[in-house]
C-alpha cells in the first residue's frame, strides 16, 4: 500500500469540453452483450448513459425522448486505453484522431520511450483549448529532461548536480500534469545514463504518485540484463513499473519467453508492482541504428552480427527515409541486390546518407517469434498497447486493438474475449490508478465501444499501414458519440486526464 500524507497542490477546476445543445442528454443501449472490462463473463443488459457517465445497467427500458441504440449481436466494452501511443505530434494536427477512435481507443497515454513535449504544462493547456476526439494523458520523458539539462553534451554519465536538476524538472512536469516518467534507455540520449540517474528521476516521479514506463536498455541479446536493471529501478525507487512493448527481438533470445516471464514473476512475488504491454505483431518499428547495440554503425563485423541477429537483411524494411525516398518500402536485402552491394555495405551506406542529412532511416524489423508473443499475452499482467499512433507507418498504428480481438481471440483462441478486453481496459486503468474509466459500471465515465465480435478485424498491413479496421460500430468518449457507422462524427469531447481539480498528492 502507498501512504498518502500530504496534499501539496490543488489545481483549479477546468471548464471542460462544451457539449452541443441539440443532443439528447441520455442514450440507452439495448440488448448488447456486455464485457465489463474486469474479466467477468459476457452478460446481456441495457445500459443508460446520462451526460458523461453510465447511469444505469440492467433490464431498464428507454423513456420517451431518449435516444436508443439497438445493439443485439454486438459487444459493449469499456473504451480501450492505449498506454503506449505515439500521437503526441499527430494529435496537434489531427485532433479527430480517426485512426485511433476507429480501433475503439478512447484514451491515449503519450510521451512514451523517454520523449515528451517540453514544457509539459503549456502543451497540456494547448490540448485543453483544442480538444481531441479522445482523452489523453502525458508522461514526462527522461531523455527530454536529460537534454534540457545537458544540452548537446549528453554522451556521458550525468554529474550529481545534473541528476538533481533533472529530478527537479521531473517534479515540475508532474506538478504540471504529467502522470509518470517514461524512459527509452536503448535510444541515443538516454543510453549514456547510469541506472542511478534513472532511479533518482523515478523517485521524483514516485513522490507524486507517478509510475515508471520504460523501453528498456536492450530487447535483443542483452534482454535479461536490461530486464534486471528495470526491476532494480522499480525496487530502488519504490515505483510501479510499466514495461513497454515486451519482446525478445533477436535470434539469440527467441523462444525464451518462459525464462523471461519467470524473472518477472519472481520480482512480482517480491512485491514489485510490475505490469507490461505488448503489441500484436512480430515486427518492430524504430530507427536503423537500434539494430547495432554497440553503436559501431560502420563496423562491418558489428553490422553483420546485427543483421544476422534479426534473422537476416530480408527482415529489415526501410519505411521512412526523407534523404532517399527510393529506399522506402524495400528491405535492406533488396536494396543491396539492386545496388550490387553486400547487405552490410548497404546498411552502412544508409546510415551514412542519414548522418549526412542529420537524420536516421525508420525501419521495420521483423524479428520476433509468435510463440513468445503468445506466451506474453497469456500472462495476467500483460496488457494490449499499440506503440503506434496517428500517422504510424507500422500497421499497429491503425490495427492493434481489432487485431487482438479478431486474430488472437476469435481465430487463434489465445485469449477469451473478456480477458482480451480486460487487457485493453481495466488493466491499463489499474496502472494509471484510474477508478472511473476502463470499466462498465454504474457511475463510471461512459467511454464505450460497441463492436461486432464476429467481424472485428484489423486491415492495416506493412504495405498499407493506414487501412482502418472493420467491426468497430460505435465509440463513445465521456458519453459523446465520436465514431459511428465507419466514420468519425466530428465530435471532440476528449479531455486531458487526470482532470484538473484532482489533487496531486505527495507521499
Ligand atoms: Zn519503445
Amino acid at each position: 500500500m502507498r501512504t498518502l500524507s500530504m496534499v501539496l497542490i490543488l489545481v483549479a477546476s477546468s471548464a471542460g469540453p462544451t457539449a452541443s445543445q441539440d443532443k439528447p442528454s441520455t442514450t440507452v443501449i439495448l440488448h448488447a452483450q456486455i464485457v465489463d472490462g474486469t474479466g467477468n463473463p459476457l452478460r446481456q443488459a441495457n445500459v443508460r448513459i446520462s451526460g458523461d457517465r453510465i447511469s444505469e445497467i440492467g433490464t431498464l427500458q428507454p423513456k420517451t425522448g431518449e435516444r436508443t441504440i439497438e445493439a443485439k449481436g454486438l459487444v459493449l466494452a469499456p473504451g480501450f486505453i492505449d498506454i503506449h501511443n505515439h500521437s503526441t505530434e499527430g494529435i496537434e494536427n489531427d485532433p479527430l484522431a480517426e485512426s485511433q477512435i476507429a480501433q475503439g481507443i478512447t484514451t491515449v497515454v503519450l510521451g512514451a520511450d523517454g520523449d515528451s513535449p517540453w514544457p509539459v504544462g503549456p502543451w497540456l493547456d494547448a490540448r485543453r483549448k483544442n480538444h481531441a476526439s479522445l482523452n489523453l494523458a502525458l508522461m514526462v520523458g527522461h531523455a527530454t529532461v536529460r537534454e534540457q539539462v545537458m544540452g548537446k553534451d549528453f554522451k556521458r554519465p550525468a554529474t550529481e548536480a545534473e541528476v538533481a536538476k533533472m529530478a527537479q524538472l521531473v517534479d515540475q512536469a508532474m506538478r504540471e500534469g504529467a502522470i509518470g516518467l517514461s524512459s527509452g534507455l536503448e535510444y541515443e540520449v538516454a543510453s549514456y545514463s547510469k541506472t542511478d540517474e534513472v532511479v533518482a528521476l523515478s523517485r521524483a516521479a514516485a513522490h507524486l504518485q507517478g509510475f515508471y514506463m520504460t523501453h528498456i536498455r536492450d530487447e535483443a541479446d542483452q534482454s535479461f540484463d536490461a530486464l534486471n536493471e528495470e526491476i532494480a529501478i522499480g525496487e530502488r525507487a519504490h515505483i510501479p513499473v510499466e514495461h513497454s512493448h515486451i519482446k525478445l527481438g533477436t535470434v539469440g533470445v527467441w523462444n525464451k519467453a518462459p525464462e523471461y516471464i519467470a524473472v518477472i514473476e519472481a520480482a512480482r512475488k517480491r512485491g514489485i508492482d510490475f505490469l507490461a504491454d505488448c503489441y500484436p505483431y512480430d515486427a518492430w518499428h524504430s530507427n536503423i541504428k537500434v539494430l547495432v547495440p554497440d553503436k559501431q554503425y560502420e563496423n562491418p563485423q558489428s553490422v553483420a552480427k546485427a543483421l544476422a541477429d534479426v534473422g537476416g537483411a530480408n527482415h529489415v524494411t526501410i519505411v521512412d527515409f526523407p534523404p532517399n525516398l527510393s529506399y522506402e518500402s524495400h528491405t535492406i536485402e533488396d536494396l543491396a541486390r539492386a545496388n550490387k552491394l553486400t547487405a552490410v555495405e548497404m546498411y552502412i551506406r544508409i546510415v551514412r546518407e542519414g548522418d549526412a542529412a542529420n537524420t536516421e532511416a525508420n525501419v521495420i524489423g521483423q524479428s520476433m517469434v509468435e510463440s513468445d508473443i503468445q506466451a506474453f499475452y497469456q500472462q495476467s499482467w500483460v496488457m494490449v498497447a499499440s506503440d503506434g499512433g496517428i500517422g504510424s507507418r507500422h500497421p499497429r498504428g491503425a490495427g492493434t486493438f481489432p487485431r487482438v480481438l479478431g486474430l488472437y481471440v476469435r481465430e487463434r483462441h489465445w485469449l477469451s474475449l473478456p480477458e482480451a478486453v480486460r487487457k485493453m481496459t481495466s488493466l491499463p486503468a489499474q496502472r494509471l490508478a484510474w477508478k472511473d474509466r476502463g470499466v462498465i459500471r454504474k457511475g463510471a465515465f461512459a467511454d464505450l465501444v460497441l463492436f461486432n465480435p464476429d467481424t472485428v478485424v484489423d486491415r492495416a498491413t506493412f504495405a498499407k499501414p493506414f487501412e482502418l479496421p472493420l467491426g468497430i460500430e460505435k465509440v463513445f468518449v465521456s458519453g459523446t458519440l465520436v465514431w459511428n457507422a465507419g466514420k468519425p462524427t466530428g465530435e471532440r469531447p476528449g479531455r486531458v486526464l487526470p482532470e484538473k481539480g484532482v489533487a496531486i498528492v505527495a507521499k
